[in-house]
């Protein structure tokens, strides 16, 4: 889990604050290593250590039609969200979070595109990882039954005393694709990739999440003036395909509430989308309603994770030196 840690040099130092992101794990040798800094280099009498206690952290890998994979890490589990990359490309991702696929307790898959599912067989094989799937994207993806959990839509799956994840259905072109709202102490965090059309049963449940990422698939101009063929601008735009920038914004308008802290737009076409098309046109639908922080999500990762239920400080530590 990543903690930040602000530093406080109050009195005679340099009036220097430093913000740091560190694995928790890490917490004693970085403050050992300022300490063994601050003894050489200046008169500062305290030093005192703010930890954010978080409760859940959030943090997309990469999204997008070329891959998917989201991190969900509380204190007591890890899991990942769809595992669309190639072995080696999920290593070298969470390598850069100094984490290791080893490291995942499981990893649910949402549907059995390519996208979001071609690279859960293969972390089977590799490193014998549990994937939690339904029946027929298990299926449509060949997975290991001794390595795989099966969860029907809407029963609730407990991965840890601090997590607990739902699978909501969604309407998507040929998969039972589902959406994940993920639970830890009341907090929610949402997870909607690759839906062409909501059910109110999908609003119900993300009414009120603390974070929420949602493809914003493509600008619906760019979309129908662009370069693919009739079919292929139908079936992205049908109800079983994904949803447009404007879609998305309405969706969430039903959605948001003052607990709404933050939302990723992910997922976003390469071809049919830009980032500040996908942010305005949601913004515009959402103004009055959220006053958040809204980020975009593309298929290079890892990005900056997502605190959510960050609402306590904790006085950590006081360190006195002469
Ligand atoms: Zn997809
Ligand atoms: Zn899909």
């Amino acid at each position: 889990m990543f903690g930040q840690v602000l530093i406080h040099r109050p009195e005679n130092s340099f009036d220097l604050n430093w913000n740091w992101t560190f694995r928790k794990g890490n917490l004693k040798e970085e403050i050992t290593k300022f300490a063994a800094i601050d003894a050489v280099s200046s008169k500062t009498v305290r030093v005192t250590v703010l930890m954010i206690e978080m409760t859940m952290t959030l943090t997309h890998l990469g999204t997008g039609s070329r891959g998917n994979a989201t991190l969900l890490e509380t204190e007591q589990a890890k899991v990942l969200i769809d595992q669309g990359f190639s072995g080696a490309q999920l290593e070298k991702r969470l390598g850069r979070l100094n984490l290791h696929p080893t490291d995942i307790d499981y990893i649910f898959i949402t549907h059995h595109h390519g996208d979001h599912g071609g690279g859960a067989a293969v972390s089977q094989k590799r490193w014998n990882m549990n994937i939690q799937a339904n029946h027929r994207t298990a299926e449509e993806l060949g997975l290991m039954p001794e390595l795989t959990h099966y969860f029907e839509a809407l029963d609730v799956i407990r991965v840890s005393e601090d997590l607990a994840i739902l699978p909501v259905p969604v309407p998507h072109s040929g998969a039972d694709n589902v959406a994940f709202v993920a639970s830890h102490n009341g907090q929610r965090a949402a997870v909607i990739t690759d839906l062409g059309s909501w059910t109110d049963e999908l609003v119900t449940h993300v009414r009120g999440c603390e974070h929420i990422s949602i493809e914003a698939n493509y600008d619906h101009n760019r979309l129908m003036n662009g370069p693919y063929p009739y079919t292929l601008k139908d079936r992205i735009s049908g109800r079983g395909g994904h949803l447009s920038n404007d879609q998305t914004g309405r969706f969430l308008a039903q959605v948001c509430t003052p607990a709404t802290k933050s939302i990723s737009l992910t997922h976003l076409s390469e071809k049919n989308n830009q980032p500040h098309l996908a942010e305005s046109t949601v913004l515009y639908h959402i103004d009055e309603l959220f006053t958040g922080d809204i980020t975009i999500s593309l298929q290079d990762g890892p990005e900056r994770s997502h605190y959510i239920g960050q609402s306590n400080e904790n006085e950590l530590l006081k360190k006195s030196s002469p």
